[in-house]
């Protein structure tokens, strides 16, 4: 939510283009929500829906039925309540910060407590509050990173004024579905979470919820799948959400050995024609693109010639008509012929961190639900 979505038309030309298809977000929520049913499908929109816009997003996917939404952050949970409004769950992955119970309370923000000092925390709030306040409880069941770890779970089962009502654990590896964790954390969560036998329970992200039936348990929380990254392996069962387009700024037609770019890291092996087109790493095009990945005219793939820039980058568009790429014309960076994973994986990265670090320099468009 960055200073250029409120540029006006003219301003926004030439900028690159990121285009969120909130349609698409939301049939893949419910292409989820009918995999986990009889569970709820909850939907996680941290880090502003993974860079996409949560202010356009979350409403989206509580006007399609969503009734639990997850961010990290405290401050991302307040600015969701004011785009959310009073109806909608919404959960805190890191729980309070010591001090901060007050403002979870006041924004009616459901922590997940991931400590038994989180948990104690929370419940001499609740005590001081005089009322029982509701809390989701994270239980470590071996990923090492959040939640109670298993020699603090009977510390935390044994506080008293601890309103639990969703316990959760995450994956490590769900995305190798024949990784031997899987089943081990399924197990040791189906056995930890038995001290919370009212709770509702909950294990799977994207890629657990194509684990199979046994992940699913009460509620899942997929992410990345609403945003078309493949949460299994292909045909992706996701609609494709995201497209960035970048426009032709200058075309020129080069003789062989000709040296392109920063440390001249790509020569022309032959006479070439190249355009040069206003996206670089500046607006989240990770520099390890450099000399690999390609912009699409169509279904025309021009491949990146030398160095990612921080504006700009340099394609080899020698198989283009040169009437194709007049100045302003918009070619694909993510779009029908290259997808989300397919250009993160020329990257060296995933669809997750090339989505969320599409910058703030975007001229944003959001198709409607
Ligand atoms: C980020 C996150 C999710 C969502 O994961 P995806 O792989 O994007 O679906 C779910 N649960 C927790 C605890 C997370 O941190």
């Amino acid at each position: 939510m960055g200073a250029m979505q409120r540029v006006t038309a003219e301003a926004a030309a030439g900028l690159p283009v990121l285009t969120v298809d909130l349609g698409a977000i939301v049939a893949n929520w419910e292409v989820l929500a009918a995999r986990a049913r009889p569970a709820e499908c909850a939907a996680v929109v941290k880090a502003d829906a993974y860079g996409l816009g949560a202010a356009a997003i979350a409403p989206a996917l509580a006007r399609a039925g969503c009734r639990t939404f997850f961010v990290a952050h405290l401050a991302e949970g307040i600015a969701l309540r004011r785009v959310l409004g009073g109806a909608a769950g919404i959960q805190v992955l890191h729980g309070p910060a010591p001090g901060s119970e007050a403002a979870f309370a006041a924004h009616d923000l459901v922590p997940v407590l991931n400590s038994s000092a989180q948990a104690a925390g929370w419940a001499a709030f609740a005590r001081e509050a005089g009322r029982p306040l509701p809390a989701s409880l994270h239980l470590d069941t071996g990923m090492a990173r959040l939640g109670v770890p298993p020699a603090e779970v009977a510390t935390v089962a044994a506080l008293h004024r601890l309103d639990v009502g969703l316990v959760i654990s995450h994956l490590a590896c769900a995305d190798e579905p024949s990784h031997p964790a899987n089943a081990e954390q399924r197990a040791a969560f189906t056995v930890l979470r038995g001290q919370w036998p009212l709770a509702r329970a909950s294990l799977a992200a994207s890629f657990g919820i194509y684990l199979g039936a046994g992940y699913v348990f009460d509620l899942v929380r997929p992410g990345a799948a609403l945003f078309g990254v493949a949460p299994t392996a292909p045909p992706n069962p996701m609609r494709a959400v995201v497209r960035v387009q970048a426009p032709v700024l200058q075309v020129r037609e080069v003789a062989t050995g000709t040296g392109v770019g920063y440390a001249h890291t790509w020569r022309a092996a032959a006479p070439a024609r190249l355009a040069t087109l206003g996206v670089g790493y500046a607006d989240g095009l990770p520099r390890s693109l450099s000399n690999r990945g390609a912009a699409w005219l169509g279904a025309l793939r021009l491949p990146i010639v030398g160095r990612v820039s921080m504006d700009s980058i340099t394609v080899d568009a020698s198989a283009a008509p040169e009437a194709a790429l007049a100045p302003g014309t918009l070619l694909d960076l993510i779009g029908p012929h290259c997808d989300v994973d397919t250009l993160a994986a020329e990257a060296g990265t995933t669809g997750y961190e090339l989505l969320t670090r599409l910058g703030d320099r975007f001229d944003r468009r959001y198709l409607p639900a």
